[in-house]
């Protein structure tokens, strides 16, 4: 075995590494799960294939980039003394104070001496004869390990759109998961956003500042709400700070993994009009997307009762933006409330109300190439210097589907996966033994507080591989008919609320010719925790745990 540790993450020529655990993946979950594995005395490296550490938050450097869950809450728990200790300035931390967190969390538990930087990971196949997996990066490094974790994010694979003429374009074209490490000045520039989803409406009050003019390119309209940022109430962060296994305890019980919002109980469609208007005020004026997911207990199963907080919504936008066409084209009429990820926003609305943005309706006149000079719908050419892409992601599945991982003689999980992904409790995959997935699909992760799922899913493997461990036991590999019952399990919840109505990344709509699955389990993290424990409780129901073959 060679030592290829080093104190500084830069990749030296490691070949041949024996593990007990390769973490693909160095952002906030591929970092925690090598604390947690460290901590149960086994060998465990990570890959990543960026020059720095951060995963979502060291590649999505665009302007406005910050956090849409208070960062008193996205933050990891699993240390007191690092929660104490660490300030954040405002409610909501910026990309920059997220990435210099995670890298402080980086030193502090000194784990960059066993993190690989700029080490893309290609592949990793199984051997049933021996229970390893073998990884392989793009730099030439295999490596051996008995259990492989997929800490490769669930909005990491950015899409730019196949328009046609892309490479013909005069100007500078950028990706918002993909933003340049310094950054992009566009002052003095005719600048077109393509898309409105979180990243879209984060960046374009932004770049209206600076930009001679900007279009934005919007073909759906989304509900934003004001995030309400503001600097850091010194009270209130030590009001957090006294209670804070409290504040986590009840965020890890709770339905999106956020304390302060207990499970409603009441129907939006029991009280009076008047009621609930004071209700949707109040939300707004406090800021942030958890309180309106959490007002009602039909908000995001009952059409009638979510139409009441949509149009509340509407009558704001329509009352910020002065111009009533462009007010009504910004209005999302396709889809209930909340049922694509809400967005937040600081002064997105009151952006078009400027002499230099302008808004172009692309659902009416699609985007039809990009040309030298800039884009050409079906209406007319727009003439740009620069396009910033804010077109998302191949959401959940894209990472995993990159890497060709397969056992041995067997079907990648690409190809298993081709009519959509298919989990035992969003960790594992039947016929991928050793392999877990964090906040993987089937699981509630993109529909929670990340690093509480983070934490939870990282907390129970290291559960797991203890407990394996002490039985000698080498092979995990969960049961295919416990796989199909939790598909089944994670289908009847999504089909029992409106989410999978809308088209959004949750079902992959944003994918052309991607298989249109509801990829999230929604049942809320405080129930999907307890099944997990359930799980291990029994013994590690649904799983097959067997010694070496040899
Ligand atoms: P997104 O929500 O998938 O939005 C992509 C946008 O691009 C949509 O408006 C989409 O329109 C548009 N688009 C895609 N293809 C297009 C085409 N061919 N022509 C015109 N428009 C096109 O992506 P995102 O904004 O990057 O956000 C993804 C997720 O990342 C978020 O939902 C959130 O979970 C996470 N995120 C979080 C934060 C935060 O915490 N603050 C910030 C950014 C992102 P259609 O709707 O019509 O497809």
């Amino acid at each position: 075995m060679t030592d290829t540790r080093s104190p500084t993450g830069v990749a030296s020529a490691a070949r041949d590494q024996r593990l007990d655990v390769a973490i693909v993946g160095g952002g906030l979950a591929g970092l925690y799960a090598l604390h947690r594995m460290r901590g149960l005395g086994m060998t465990a490296r990570v890959f990543e294939a960026g020059n720095g550490v951060g995963g979502t938050w060291f590649w999505n450097r665009y302007p406005g980039a910050r956090c849409d869950i208070e960062s008193l809450e996205y933050s990891y728990a699993f240390a007191d003394d690092l929660q104490q200790e660490w300030t954040w300035p405002e409610r909501y931390a910026t990309q920059p104070q997220i990435l210099a967190y995670i890298n402080h969390v980086a030193e502090r538990f000194d784990l960059m001496r066993d993190v690989q930087l700029d080490t893309r990971i290609t592949s990793a196949e199984f051997d049933r004869g021996s229970d390893l997996w073998t990884v392989r990066s793009n730099r030439g490094d295999v490596v051996s390990a008995r259990f492989c974790v997929m800490a490769t994010g669930n909005l990491s694979t950015p899409r730019v759109p196949d328009f046609k003429g892309l490479e013909t374009f005069r100007g500078k074209w950028y990706h918002s998961g993909m933003w340049p490490t310094q950054g992009v000045d566009f002052t003095g520039q005719r600048v077109g956003v393509i898309g409105t989803g979180s990243s879209g409406i984060q960046m374009i009050p932004l770049i209206a500042r600076q930009a001679k003019h900007l279009h934005v390119f919007q073909r759906t309209a989304n509900f934003s709400l004001p995030a309400q940022n503001r600097p850091m109430e010194a009270e209130r962060e030590a009001a957090y700070k006294a209670n804070y296994p409290d504040r986590r305890a009840e965020a890890r019980g709770s339905g999106f993994g956020v304390s302060g919002y207990p499970l409603p109980t009441q129907s939006a469609l029991e009280v009076t009009a008047e009621e609930r208007r004071r209700k949707y005020e109040e939300l707004w004026q406090r800021g942030g997307s958890i309180g309106f997911l959490s007002c009602y207990n039909d908000f995001l199963v009952d059409e009638d009762a979510n139409a009441t907080a949509a149009e509340f919504v509407r009558e704001k936008i329509r009352g910020i933006v002065r111009d009533p066409a462009v007010a009504e084209l910004l209005a999302p009429s396709d889809h209930p409330i909340g049922t694509k990820r809400l967005c937040l926003d600081t002064g997105y609305y009151e952006t078009y109300n400027r002499d230099n943005v302008t808004l172009v309706d692309v659902r009416s006149a699609p985007i039809e190439a990009i040309t030298e000079r800039g884009v050409r719908t079906a209406e007319r050419e727009y003439d740009l210097d620069a396009i910033a892409f804010a077109t998302g992601f191949d959401a959940m599945t894209g990472a995993l589907r990159e890497i060709d991982i397969r056992v041995a003689g067997g079907e990648a999980l690409a190809e298993v996966w081709a009519a959509g992904p298919r989990t035992y409790l969003g960790l594992s995959v039947a016929g991928f033994p050793n392999l877990f997935l964090i906040t993987g699909p089937g699981s509630p992760g993109v529909k929670s507080q990340m690093i509480l799922s983070i934490e939870q899913h990282v907390d129970w493997i290291a559960g797991l591989l203890d407990h394996a461990r002490g039985h000698a036991i080498t092979r995990i590999e969960a049961d295919a008919e416990a796989q199909d019952r939790w598909v089944a399990h994670v289908n009847e919840v999504a089909d029992s609320t409106l989410y999978p109505v809308a088209n959004s990344w949750y079902v992959g709509a944003n994918i052309p010719g991607k298989p249109r699955v509801f990829m999230p389990y929604v049942a809320g993290v405080g129930v999907y925790r307890a099944k997990c424990d359930e799980v291990a409780a029994s013994g590690y129901r649904g799983f097959h745990l067997t010694g070496t073959q040899d």
